[in-house]
């Protein structure tokens, strides 16, 4: 693996390394195909003739995560663990806070060295942090899931999309070639793992319901690579006519899935490679998930105040601070939003979408998020609000791309300033006669509102 991959490596303290198990640390890339944590980390266990182990760490508690995102991620993570037996690479599941429960694995089973999965938010890099603290072999922290590795695409925060993308594009070629399959691994490690039962382990999670939730996808690998061959044939050669429209089904759905891992940008590309679209559709598909969605990345790897107002560009801060106390027409509170009672029905028919398919299409994102900030106190309660919602109902959320689309409603994160007005200052707005102009408002609203929310 080109070692441009590795983000980060923690030495270890031991003097001689084990010569027991390699493990993988599974998090970010819940997928054992086009893996390249897992190759490296098999690449290294072959070196030294060691088993090779995947983990991964359950914990209960995580950044609003409700009972359908547990549901989604444990049905895939069923699947990827039966891939990852059929090659000889026992899969364990560890319930709790990873600082202890690692370090208990990692000493009970002499482990040697861990490889795990990049990930640029804050609760991911801390749990990183503790979990090296408390062990002594050592670890990598490879990109699985750019492209082109975050620090080499970039070694700053970028300013928007037209900084970093003729970066990404320049090495595009030069990283987007095959990942190496993982091959059956010739060590079986022989010692006792815990079995796991994947139906009692989801009935005995303690987890938020969302009791409006009428449809969920597919979860698992097998379900992202139908998602993406459904896509290419019958969707993406009207996605640059209709990405802007909620109403037509032309968008690939593959957020959930890259989300959890369950299928690599990177396969994506590749089979586009291989796909004779229109040039234009292709390259508008090939903008979001590859340039916008590695800016996203690059946005909450090098900004840590991603979640925050405190993140904004100078202009946005100082343009905001100066309407703080601009009168809004509308002030509602969390529980006005979440059940979607504003005055405006199509905000309203956007939140019942989150409500009752877990995600919101992606040009009513956008008008969703500014009509909050619009409607409340300030930037700080909007992005607190916006944050909530997203992540604890969106089944795609708790990702640098949401993070990043609240920045960019809110606080014009890769955005310019635009023509100053009230209580948004120079931060692009969004309104309702845009989004008529669109599409057709009334068809979406009559596909998400209850009839007797309509008048
Ligand atoms: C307020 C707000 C909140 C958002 N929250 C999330 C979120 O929680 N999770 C999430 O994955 N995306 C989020 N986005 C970005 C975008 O709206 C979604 O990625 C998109 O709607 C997902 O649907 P899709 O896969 O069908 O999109 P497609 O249009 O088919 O795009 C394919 C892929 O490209 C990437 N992509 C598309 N649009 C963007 C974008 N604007 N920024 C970064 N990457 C993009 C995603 O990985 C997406 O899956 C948010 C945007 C906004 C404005």
């Amino acid at each position: 693996m080109d070692k441009r991959r590795i983000i980060k490596h923690f030495e270890g303290s031991e003097k001689e390394q084990s010569s027991g198990p390699v493990i993988y640390w599974m998090s970010r890339e819940q997928r054992s195909e086009d893996n390249w944590p897992l190759s490296y980390a098999q690449e290294l266990a072959l070196k030294n003739n060691q088993p090779l182990l995947a983990v991964f760490t359950l914990m209960e508690d995580f950044l609003e995560a409700n009972h359908s995102h547990y549901e989604f991620m444990l049905r895939g993570l069923e699947e990827t663990a039966k891939n990852l037996e059929n090659n000889h690479i026992s899969f364990v599941l560890l319930q709790g806070d990873p600082a202890k429960t690692l370090p208990r694995f990692i000493e009970e089973h002499h482990i040697a060295y861990m490889v795990t999965d990049f990930d640029p938010l804050k609760k991911k890099r801390t749990l990183q942090e503790n979990v090296a603290d408390n062990i002594s072999i050592p670890i990598d922290i490879v990109d699985g899931h750019n492209i082109v590795p975050i620090t080499t695409a970039s070694a700053k925060q970028e300013y928007g999309a037209y900084t970093l993308r003729p970066k990404l594009h320049k090495r595009l070629e030069e990283f987007l070639h095959q990942i190496p399959e993982v091959q059956k691994h010739p060590l079986v490690y022989k010692n006792r793992l815990p079995d796991i039962s994947w139906d009692a382990l989801l009935k005995s999670l303690v987890l938020k319901k969302n009791p409006h939730l009428e449809v969920t996808a597919p979860s698992g690998p097998r379900a992202a690579r139908n998602q993406l061959q459904d896509f290419i044939s019958n969707r993406l050669r009207n996605y640059s006519a209709y990405s802007n429209d909620p109403t037509k089904e032309v968008l690939s759905g593959l957020s959930p899935y890259l989300h959890f891992g369950q299928i690599s940008s990177q396969r994506v590309l590749l089979i586009l490679e291989e796909s004779d679209f229109s040039a234009s559709a292709v390259s508008d598909f090939v903008e979001q998930i590859f340039v916008r969605k590695e800016l996203s990345d690059n946005y909450c790897y090098y900004n840590a105040n991603y979640d925050n107002p405190q993140g904004f560009p100078d202009w946005a801060k100082k343009s905001l601070n100066a309407h703080r106390g601009d009168p809004r027409e509308y002030l509602y509170g969390y529980q006005d939003f979440l059940y979607g009672k504003t005055h405006d029905k199509l905000w309203n028919a956007a939140q019942w979408e989150l409500l009752k398919t877990g995600k919101i299409h992606g040009y009513l994102r956008m008008y969703w998020c500014k009509k909050i900030f619009e409607w409340t106190k300030s930037p700080e309660e909007a992005m607190e609000i916006a944050i909530r919602l997203n992540d604890g109902y969106s089944i795609d959320g708790r990702d640098p791309n949401g993070y990043t689309g609240i920045a960019w409603s809110i606080g014009g994160v890769h955005d310019r300033a635009w023509k100053e007005r009230p209580v948004f200052g120079k931060i692009r707005y969004m309104n309702y006669n845009g989004a008529k102009r669109k599409f057709d408002v009334d068809t979406y609203i009559h596909t998400y509102l209850k009839d007797e929310d309509h008048e």
